[in-house]
Protein backbone atom coordinates (compact mmCIF):
# COMPACT_ATOMS: atom_id res chain seq x y z
CA UNK A 1 0.00 0.00 0.00
CA UNK A 2 1.51 3.02 -0.72
CA UNK A 3 1.73 6.17 1.93
CA UNK A 4 0.06 9.69 1.20
CA UNK A 5 2.24 12.64 2.20
CA UNK A 6 1.23 16.07 2.12
CA UNK A 7 3.41 18.96 1.19
CA UNK A 8 1.66 21.44 2.75
CA UNK A 9 2.55 25.23 4.21
CA UNK A 10 0.04 27.69 3.59
CA UNK A 11 2.88 30.16 3.21
CA UNK A 12 3.96 30.72 -0.38
CA UNK A 13 7.80 30.41 -1.46
CA UNK A 14 8.74 28.33 1.32
CA UNK A 15 10.14 25.20 -0.99
CA UNK A 16 6.52 23.44 -1.41
CA UNK A 17 6.75 22.83 -5.15
CA UNK A 18 10.69 22.31 -4.78
CA UNK A 19 10.48 19.92 -2.07
CA UNK A 20 7.54 17.96 -3.73
CA UNK A 21 9.37 17.80 -7.35
CA UNK A 22 12.95 16.54 -5.86
CA UNK A 23 11.54 14.73 -3.34
CA UNK A 24 9.69 12.82 -5.34
CA UNK A 25 12.28 12.40 -8.30
CA UNK A 26 14.80 11.31 -5.52
CA UNK A 27 12.88 8.63 -4.45
CA UNK A 28 12.33 7.64 -7.57
CA UNK A 29 16.28 7.22 -7.87
CA UNK A 30 16.21 5.27 -4.92
CA UNK A 31 14.02 2.51 -6.49
CA UNK A 32 10.66 3.76 -5.66
CA UNK A 33 7.43 3.92 -6.82
CA UNK A 34 6.33 7.57 -7.04
CA UNK A 35 2.91 9.30 -7.98
CA UNK A 36 3.04 12.96 -7.77
CA UNK A 37 -0.37 15.39 -7.30
CA UNK A 38 -0.03 18.51 -8.09
CA UNK A 39 -2.75 20.14 -6.45
CA UNK A 40 -2.22 23.67 -6.91
CA UNK A 41 -3.91 25.47 -9.57
CA UNK A 42 -0.28 27.59 -10.58
CA UNK A 43 1.21 24.35 -12.06
CA UNK A 44 4.63 24.88 -10.57
CA UNK A 45 5.05 20.59 -9.61
CA UNK A 46 3.51 19.81 -13.69
CA UNK A 47 5.50 22.31 -15.24
CA UNK A 48 8.71 21.05 -13.05
CA UNK A 49 8.96 17.58 -13.78
CA UNK A 50 8.45 18.51 -18.02
CA UNK A 51 4.54 18.62 -18.39
CA UNK A 52 3.22 21.22 -20.22
CA UNK A 53 -0.01 22.05 -18.63
CA UNK A 54 -2.04 23.49 -21.67
CA UNK A 55 -1.42 19.90 -23.44
CA UNK A 56 -3.58 18.82 -20.69
CA UNK A 57 -6.42 17.25 -21.69
CA UNK A 58 -7.07 16.02 -17.97
CA UNK A 59 -6.36 17.29 -14.26
CA UNK A 60 -6.73 16.15 -10.51
CA UNK A 61 -9.51 18.53 -10.97
CA UNK A 62 -11.56 15.94 -12.81
CA UNK A 63 -10.73 13.56 -9.88
CA UNK A 64 -11.51 16.30 -7.23
CA UNK A 65 -15.18 16.68 -8.94
CA UNK A 66 -15.57 12.59 -9.87
CA UNK A 67 -15.95 13.04 -13.09
CA UNK A 68 -13.15 10.50 -13.53
CA UNK A 69 -11.18 7.90 -11.78
CA UNK A 70 -7.45 8.58 -10.52
CA UNK A 71 -5.97 6.01 -12.65
CA UNK A 72 -7.33 7.59 -15.73
CA UNK A 73 -5.42 10.89 -14.78
CA UNK A 74 -2.05 9.31 -14.42
CA UNK A 75 0.69 10.33 -17.13
CA UNK A 76 4.46 9.57 -16.98
CA UNK A 77 7.35 11.89 -16.74
CA UNK A 78 10.71 11.15 -18.10
CA UNK A 79 11.90 10.57 -14.76
CA UNK A 80 11.69 6.70 -14.30
CA UNK A 81 9.85 5.42 -11.63
CA UNK A 82 7.82 9.10 -11.13
CA UNK A 83 4.15 9.71 -12.45
CA UNK A 84 1.60 12.22 -12.45
CA UNK A 85 -1.37 13.69 -11.99
CA UNK A 86 -1.09 17.18 -13.01
CA UNK A 87 -2.92 20.55 -12.34
CA UNK A 88 -4.44 22.63 -14.97
CA UNK A 89 -6.33 26.38 -14.34
CA UNK A 90 -9.83 24.47 -14.17
CA UNK A 91 -8.01 23.47 -10.30
CA UNK A 92 -8.93 27.32 -9.15
CA UNK A 93 -12.41 26.54 -9.87
CA UNK A 94 -12.69 23.43 -7.86
CA UNK A 95 -12.52 24.74 -4.38
CA UNK A 96 -16.17 26.93 -5.14
CA UNK A 97 -17.32 23.97 -7.59
CA UNK A 98 -17.31 21.59 -4.35
CA UNK A 99 -18.58 24.54 -1.49
CA UNK A 100 -22.04 23.01 -1.89
CA UNK A 101 -21.23 19.02 -1.86
CA UNK A 102 -21.76 17.62 1.80
CA UNK A 103 -18.03 16.15 1.88
CA UNK A 104 -16.38 18.73 0.53
CA UNK A 105 -13.15 18.05 2.62
CA UNK A 106 -13.13 14.09 1.25
CA UNK A 107 -13.62 14.16 -2.33
CA UNK A 108 -9.88 13.14 -3.17
CA UNK A 109 -9.78 10.56 -0.35
CA UNK A 110 -13.18 9.08 -1.72
CA UNK A 111 -11.57 9.27 -5.18
CA UNK A 112 -7.84 7.60 -3.72
CA UNK A 113 -9.77 5.19 -1.79
CA UNK A 114 -10.34 3.15 -5.07
CA UNK A 115 -7.21 3.64 -6.67
CA UNK A 116 -5.57 0.67 -6.48
CA UNK A 117 -2.30 1.68 -8.75
CA UNK A 118 0.97 0.60 -7.40
CA UNK A 119 3.21 3.20 -5.85
CA UNK A 120 5.21 3.33 -2.79
CA UNK A 121 4.06 6.73 -1.92
CA UNK A 122 1.87 9.61 -3.46
CA UNK A 123 3.42 13.00 -2.59
CA UNK A 124 0.82 15.95 -2.84
CA UNK A 125 2.12 19.36 -3.73
CA UNK A 126 -0.62 21.96 -2.00
CA UNK A 127 -1.62 25.27 -2.74
CA UNK A 128 -0.42 28.21 -0.29
CA UNK A 129 -3.40 28.43 1.67
CA UNK A 130 -5.57 26.53 3.96
CA UNK A 131 -8.34 26.59 1.19
CA UNK A 132 -10.26 23.61 0.67
CA UNK A 133 -7.48 22.03 -2.24
CA UNK A 134 -5.27 21.90 0.90
CA UNK A 135 -8.08 20.43 3.44
CA UNK A 136 -9.19 17.70 0.86
CA UNK A 137 -5.03 16.93 0.69
CA UNK A 138 -4.86 16.74 4.65
CA UNK A 139 -8.56 14.55 4.84
CA UNK A 140 -6.16 12.25 2.22
CA UNK A 141 -2.95 12.35 3.80
CA UNK A 142 -1.56 9.74 6.08
CA UNK A 143 1.02 12.14 7.07
CA UNK A 144 2.46 16.04 6.19
CA UNK A 145 5.24 17.29 5.00
CA UNK A 146 6.15 21.00 5.84
CA UNK A 147 8.80 22.89 4.69
CA UNK A 148 9.83 26.06 5.97
CA UNK A 149 12.01 28.59 4.83
CA UNK A 150 15.06 29.44 7.07
CA UNK A 151 14.59 33.23 7.17
CA UNK A 152 13.57 35.39 9.91
CA UNK A 153 9.62 34.96 9.48
CA UNK A 154 9.88 31.19 9.60
CA UNK A 155 7.69 30.19 12.57
CA UNK A 156 5.16 32.84 11.71
CA UNK A 157 2.14 31.14 10.42
CA UNK A 158 3.29 27.91 11.80
CA UNK A 159 1.41 27.77 14.10
CA UNK A 160 -2.18 28.48 12.98
CA UNK A 161 -0.83 25.51 10.03
CA UNK A 162 -0.01 22.86 13.36
CA UNK A 163 -3.67 24.01 14.39
CA UNK A 164 -5.70 23.18 11.54
CA UNK A 165 -3.44 20.04 11.66
CA UNK A 166 -4.46 19.39 15.19
CA UNK A 167 -8.22 19.79 13.90
CA UNK A 168 -8.07 18.06 10.75
CA UNK A 169 -6.24 14.98 12.73
CA UNK A 170 -9.41 15.35 15.20
CA UNK A 171 -12.51 15.84 12.87
CA UNK A 172 -11.28 14.73 9.70
CA UNK A 173 -8.74 12.04 9.59
CA UNK A 174 -7.17 10.92 12.99
CA UNK A 175 -5.03 8.86 11.25
CA UNK A 176 -3.06 12.05 10.01
CA UNK A 177 0.91 12.52 11.49
CA UNK A 178 3.28 14.93 10.68
CA UNK A 179 6.10 13.30 8.98
CA UNK A 180 8.51 16.44 9.58
CA UNK A 181 9.72 19.73 9.22
CA UNK A 182 12.09 20.49 6.76
CA UNK A 183 14.56 23.41 6.89
CA UNK A 184 14.72 24.97 3.35
CA UNK A 185 16.72 27.81 1.71
CA UNK A 186 19.61 27.24 4.34
CA UNK A 187 22.10 30.58 3.35
CA UNK A 188 25.41 29.46 5.36
CA UNK A 189 26.72 32.51 4.84
CA UNK A 190 24.33 34.26 7.30
CA UNK A 191 23.55 34.13 11.17
CA UNK A 192 20.64 34.52 10.92
CA UNK A 193 19.95 31.20 8.86
CA UNK A 194 21.54 29.80 11.62
CA UNK A 195 19.91 31.12 14.57
CA UNK A 196 16.56 29.91 12.57
CA UNK A 197 17.71 26.60 12.34
CA UNK A 198 18.34 26.20 15.75
CA UNK A 199 15.45 28.07 17.01
CA UNK A 200 12.72 25.72 14.84
CA UNK A 201 15.28 22.67 16.20
CA UNK A 202 14.38 23.94 20.28
CA UNK A 203 10.62 24.00 19.39
CA UNK A 204 9.93 21.33 17.37
CA UNK A 205 12.96 18.87 18.17
CA UNK A 206 13.26 15.38 16.19
CA UNK A 207 10.22 16.46 13.99
CA UNK A 208 12.70 18.80 12.32
CA UNK A 209 14.59 16.52 9.74
CA UNK A 210 18.53 16.60 9.96
CA UNK A 211 19.01 17.04 6.61
CA UNK A 212 18.82 20.66 5.65
CA UNK A 213 18.62 22.23 2.25
CA UNK A 214 21.17 24.99 1.12
CA UNK A 215 19.92 27.97 -1.11
CA UNK A 216 21.39 26.65 -4.02
CA UNK A 217 21.22 28.78 -7.63
CA UNK A 218 20.88 24.91 -9.89
CA UNK A 219 17.64 24.74 -8.06
CA UNK A 220 16.23 27.76 -8.22
CA UNK A 221 17.13 26.97 -12.40
CA UNK A 222 15.96 23.71 -12.91
CA UNK A 223 11.87 24.44 -12.86
CA UNK A 224 12.71 26.51 -16.15
CA UNK A 225 14.05 23.76 -17.90
CA UNK A 226 10.96 21.35 -16.87
CA UNK A 227 13.52 19.06 -14.71
CA UNK A 228 13.87 17.96 -11.31
CA UNK A 229 17.29 18.94 -9.95
CA UNK A 230 18.95 15.11 -10.35
CA UNK A 231 18.39 15.42 -13.98
CA UNK A 232 19.54 19.01 -14.46
CA UNK A 233 22.59 19.16 -12.08
CA UNK A 234 22.98 15.95 -10.62
CA UNK A 235 26.33 17.44 -9.25
CA UNK A 236 25.01 20.34 -7.76
CA UNK A 237 24.37 20.86 -3.58
CA UNK A 238 21.12 21.35 -4.45
CA UNK A 239 20.73 17.43 -6.26
CA UNK A 240 22.97 16.37 -3.43
CA UNK A 241 20.80 17.91 -0.03
CA UNK A 242 17.53 16.22 -1.92
CA UNK A 243 19.24 12.72 -2.28
CA UNK A 244 20.10 13.13 1.25
CA UNK A 245 16.76 14.06 2.04
CA UNK A 246 15.32 11.39 0.40
CA UNK A 247 17.86 8.85 1.92
CA UNK A 248 17.05 10.10 5.86
CA UNK A 249 13.02 10.30 4.56
CA UNK A 250 12.93 6.43 3.54
CA UNK A 251 15.14 5.52 6.83
CA UNK A 252 12.59 7.02 8.63
CA UNK A 253 9.81 5.45 7.16
CA UNK A 254 11.45 2.14 7.86
CA UNK A 255 13.66 1.51 4.90
CA UNK A 256 16.74 0.11 5.91
CA UNK A 257 20.13 0.83 3.35
CA UNK A 258 21.75 -1.93 1.39
CA UNK A 259 25.13 -1.67 1.09
CA UNK A 260 26.75 -0.31 -2.12
CA UNK A 261 27.23 -3.78 -3.96
CA UNK A 262 24.08 -5.43 -2.85
P1 LIG B 1 6.21 27.15 -2.75
O1 LIG B 1 5.79 25.98 -3.56
O2 LIG B 1 6.17 26.90 -1.27
O3 LIG B 1 5.49 28.41 -3.12
P2 LIG B 1 8.66 27.01 -4.30
O4 LIG B 1 9.16 25.64 -4.16
O5 LIG B 1 7.93 27.34 -5.57
O6 LIG B 1 7.77 27.43 -3.05
O7 LIG B 1 9.90 28.01 -4.13
C1 LIG B 1 9.76 29.41 -4.27
C2 LIG B 1 10.88 29.93 -5.17
O8 LIG B 1 12.14 29.70 -4.58
C3 LIG B 1 10.91 29.25 -6.54
O9 LIG B 1 11.30 30.19 -7.50
C4 LIG B 1 11.99 28.18 -6.37
O10 LIG B 1 12.62 27.86 -7.59
C5 LIG B 1 12.95 28.87 -5.41
N1 LIG B 1 13.62 27.90 -4.52
C6 LIG B 1 13.04 26.97 -3.75
N2 LIG B 1 13.94 26.30 -3.01
C7 LIG B 1 15.14 26.83 -3.32
C8 LIG B 1 16.49 26.60 -2.89
N3 LIG B 1 16.76 25.67 -1.95
N4 LIG B 1 17.48 27.35 -3.40
C9 LIG B 1 17.20 28.31 -4.33
N5 LIG B 1 15.98 28.59 -4.78
C10 LIG B 1 14.94 27.87 -4.28
MG1 LIG C 1 4.21 25.81 -4.94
Amino acid sequence: MHKVVAVANQKGGVGKTTTSVNLAACLAGEDCRVLLLDLDPQGNATSGVGIDRHECTTSIYDGLVGTTPLRDLVMSTETKGLDLIPSTTDLAGAEVELVDQPDREFQLRYALSDFEEEYDFILMDCPPSLGLLTLNALAAANTVLVPIQTEYYALEGLGHLLQTIELIHEHLNPALTLEGILLTMYDGRTNLSEQVASEVSTHFGELVFNTIIPRNVRLGEAPSFGMPITAYAKSSRGARSYQDFAREFLKRNGRVDLPASA
